[in-house]
This record gives C-alpha cells, sequence and structure tokens, in this order.
C-alpha cells in the first residue's frame, strides 16, 4: 500500500447485459489493484438503467463472477437506476445555469434535420432549439434538456494510457441529458454518478473513448473536477481479430467450470495488457504492490489459452492438498457416487500433489484422483484392458502373493519384493510393473507407481491384483 496518493475512489461499472466477460474482468481487477494499490477504494456500480437489456440473472453473474476472482468492493453494490432523480436534479441545475437547454423539436424534426445534415455533408449537432426562445414552444409541448456543447475550439483530455488526445468541439453534438420523459441519459448518469462517489480514477475499455470527450463537457458545465481516465485497449483474439467465443470471449464462471483458478485468472489479466519487465508470474500480493497506469500497454492484447494454462498450471502446483481435495471434492464424490471416507481422504492428501504436478486445469486432476478411492473392481481404460491381456492376470495373482507377504508396507520394502519376483520369474521390470500399473490405476494417470502402492495400502493393492484373476 502506498500513501502518495491519498484518497484514491476508483469504480467497476457494468451493464448487467450478460455474463461478466473476460474483458470486464480485467477492467474490474485493473481499478482494484490501483485502489489496493494506493489503500483507496474501489466501488462497485451496477449500469442497470437500460431497463429492457438489463437482468438480475446479469447482475447475479457479475455479483458470483467478482467473487470468485476475489474483487471485493467496498461498501453496498449502487444501482444507477436507483439514481434517477438525482440524475434529473443535476440536469434541471445545468437549465438554471443556462449550460443546457430546452428542445421542444419532435422527433420527425430532428430525423429531417439529421437527413438534411447528411445531404449537407455536415455532423448533425442536435442544435434545434438552442438559440430558440423556449416560449416559441407550444403549451405544455414535451421537451428534452440537450447540454450545450461549445463549437470553437478544441479539447485534449490527458489520458494516462493514450497519453494526449484531442477533439475539435464542434464535432460535439449538444447530446440530450435528460429525455422528454424525466428520465436521465446514460452518459449523465455516468458523470454525476462518478462525481457523487467521488471517483478519481478510471480503468475502462478504450471503446469509451469518445464518451470521455462528451461527459468531459458535462464535468465543465458543472464545474466539477473530472477523474484521471485511462482508457485501454480491448482484448482481441490469438489471431488477432476482435475477441469471440472461440477466442475466450466467455464469461468467468466458463473459466472457472473450464479448472482455472482465480489466482491465475488474475495473473494473467493482468499479464493481458499490464507488464512489470519480463515478468510473468505475479502473484496477486505482488500484483498490489507493483501495479500503476503507467505501465499499462497501449498495443491490443491478445488472449492465448496456452499462457493461460501454463500460469494455471503453476499456480496448482502452489496449492496444498487440503486445498486441492476441497476443490475437487464436489466432482470427485459425484463420481465415485459416494462421499470420501476418511481413507479415502488420507490416501487423496498423499496422492494429490503427485496429480498436481502434471496438471494444467483442474479437470486433470479430478479425472485421475478417482484411482485412490474404492471402486472396486475398477472400470479399465482401453490401454490397461490392453496390458492385462493374455496370461498377465496369472502373474499379477503371483505378484499379489509375494505382496501379501510384505510385512512393513512402504516404497522401499514394496519396490524390492517386485524386483526381486521379477528376477526370480526372469522377467523384465517393465513387463511386471506395466500390469501392476493397470490392475492398481485402473488406467489413471498417476505420480511414480511405487508410491502410489503405498498411499493406496497393502489391502487395497492386492484386492485390486487379484480382481484382475476374478473379471
Ligand atoms: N457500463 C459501461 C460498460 O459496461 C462502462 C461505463 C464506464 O466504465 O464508464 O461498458
Amino acid at each position: 500500500m502506498q500513501n502518495d496518493m491519498p484518497n484514491v475512489v476508483t469504480r467497476f461499472a457494468p451493464s448487467p447485459t450478460g455474463f461478466l466477460h473476460i474483458g470486464g474482468a480485467r477492467t474490474a481487477l485493473y481499478n482494484w489493484l490501483f485502489a489496493r494499490h494506493h489503500g483507496g477504494q474501489f466501488l462497485l456500480r451496477i449500469e442497470d438503467t437500460d431497463l429492457k437489456r438489463s437482468t438480475q440473472e446479469a447482475i447475479d453473474a457479475i455479483i458470483d463472477g467478482m467473487k470468485w476472482l476475489g474483487l471485493d468492493w467496498d461498501g453496498e453494490a449502487i444501482s444507477q437506476a436507483g439514481r434517477a432523480s438525482r440524475h434529473a436534479e443535476v440536469a434541471h441545475q445545468l437549465l438554471e445555469t443556462g449550460k443546457a437547454y430546452k428542445c421542444y423539436a419532435t422527433s420527425e424534426e430532428i430525423a429531417e434535420a439529421r437527413e438534411k445534415a447528411r445531404a449537407e455533408g455536415r455532423n448533425f449537432l442536435g442544435d434545434l432549439w438552442r438559440d430558440r426562445d423556449p416560449s416559441e414552444a407550444p403549451e405544455g409541448a414535451p421537451y428534452s434538456v440537450r447540454i450545450r456543447m461549445p463549437r470553437e475550439g478544441e479539447t485534449t483530455l490527458q489520458d494516462a494510457v493514450q497519453g494526449p488526445v484531442t477533439v475539435q468541439n464542434d464535432n460535439l453534438d449538444d447530446m440530450i441529458i435528460l429525455r422528454s420523459d424525466g428520465t436521465p441519459t446514460y452518459m449523465l448518469a455516468v458523470v454525476v454518478d462518478d462525481h457523487d462517489m467521488g471517483v478519481t480514477h478510471i480503468v475502462r475499455g478504450d471503446d469509451h473513448l469518445n464518451n470521455a470527450f462528451r461527459q468531459h463537457q458535462i464535468y465543465t458545465a458543472l464545474g466539477w473536477t473530472p477523474p484521471t481516465l485511462a482508457h485501454i485497449p480491448l482484448i482481441h483474439g490469438g489471431d488477432g481479430k476482435k475477441l469471440s467465443k472461440r477466442h475466450g470471449a466467455l464469461g468467468v464462471e466458463a473459466y472457472r467450470d473450464m479448472g482455472y483458478l482465480p489466482e491465475a485468472m488474475r495473473n494473467y489479466l493482468l499479464r493481458l495488457g499490464w507488464s512489470h519487465g519480463d515478468d510473468e508470474i505475479i502473484p496477486t500480493e505482488q500484483a498490489i504492490e507493483w501495479f500503476n497506469l503507467e505501465n499499462i500497454g497501449r498495443g491490443p492484447s491478445r488472449f492465448d489459452f496456452d499462457k493461460l494454462d501454463n500460469l494455471n498450471s503453476h499456480y496448482i502446483r502452489e496449492l496444498n492438498a487440503d486445498s486441492l481435495l476441497s476443490l475437487i471434492r464436489n466432482d470427485l464424490e459425484n463420481e465415485i457416487q459416494h462421499s470420501l471416507t476418511k481413507i479415502e481422504e488420507e490416501r487423496l492428501i498423499k496422492g494429490l500433489p503427485a496429480l498436481a504436478e502434471r496438471a494444467k486445469r483442474m479437470p486433470d486432476i479430478t479425472e485421475n484422483a478417482s484411482l485412490f478411492c474404492n471402486t472396486r473392481p475398477l472400470s479399465l481404460s482401453e490401454n490397461a484392458l490392453k496390458a492385462l491381456s493374455g496370461d498377465t492376470p496369472e502373474m499379477l495373482a503371483k505378484v499379489a502373493n509375494e505382496l501379501e507377504a510384505v510385512t512393513d508396507w512402504n516404497m522401499s520394502v514394496i519396490k524390492a519384493a517386485i524386483l526381486s519376483f521379477a528376477e526370480a520369474e526372469d522377467l523384465k521390470l517393465g513387463k511386471v510393473m506395466q500390469p501392476i500399473r493397470a490392475a492398481a490405476t485402473g488406467g489413471k494417470q498417476c505420480g511414480d507407481l511405487v508410491e502410489t502402492l503405498e498411499i493406496l495400502g497393502q489391502e487395497e493393492t492386492i484386492g485390486r491384483l487379484r480382481d484382475r484373476i476374478a473379471a
């Protein structure tokens, strides 16, 4: 935490029209990291003004996604729609100071003026009533409220990522801030909310840069200080094209379901647009310490599943056995169709770290973990079946007898017993080990075989070998 910039307030302002997609998650992460780095606040505002497109399911999905990613926000989530009367109040304040005006134009008149401007090659500025006297309007006629944009000169914004960005003021239309039905427009709502929430810094996608110029004029008209803006380039697919589902434009819950860990997602999304030298592995604590706006890249980033997999396998290896077990428990119990017994739990605690060594996603572990459970007779993979063909079951029965004689069930003794059996039978070690592996694991991946037998225990191991004879 740094105190060089007191009272930092950031926010994430999703529109609840769908899940929390990967771009939104990155935006949320950057705002969160910036706030946490400065010991400031990170606020959540649900931009639900578009009542037709906003849904409770989407709000829940966003909130669940944020929680899963570990991006905690300060205070209650704010509903933008719930603040409509405050937005209208500010629109009226602008009317009173003459920074906004009433527009009585009908939709037909506006369509006509827009068409005329297009035909003459001009921008349509929506300014039909800019210089007209409201007394010219018919009694009680409905009106919208439009902001009076500057017509001269240009406006330059200092964006923390893009640098200085300039717009000619005569490109800015007198946009509506309050509709004729009295509802505020999105552009006004964003400015009023950010101001009232005390937001000091906004990180968001660069698809909002055009809005920034228009929002800036609302700040100026109100005499409010605009926040620092950081517009980040959007995420592209690995082929450089706009991100689609195929490229990974999915909701964060899809990543959770694919078996990615939140810590890996945070690290990946951080690196997808922000850098600290060549560092790839940046755990969250370190990210909070290092995060700044200066190191956000200006070029579009490309989504890359291989990189995400690499980071995920790193963070999977960092998990201790208890965490691994609690992450897979549900799926595993579903697969084996019983609650884990004490003895199965003990085996898993010993066996899971070896499975984690080679896993990229959590299902790589779950799919193999049942080998430590009591599911005799094991169902066999095709390869295991092959390894157990011919007279191998008879050989395994002999191995089982040898192993039964072992009095101290540990790796070195088990290994010695198998070695001496191979020698006595004049068999190559592989010829003995391969069928043991097939019978003991059913063809599941595991770490060192002898270690796996030790973990399974003497009775279970021998049972599995003898099951092959009975089969
Ligand atoms: N609600 C907007 C969106 O979901 C974000 C607006 C903003 O960050 O200013 O894209």
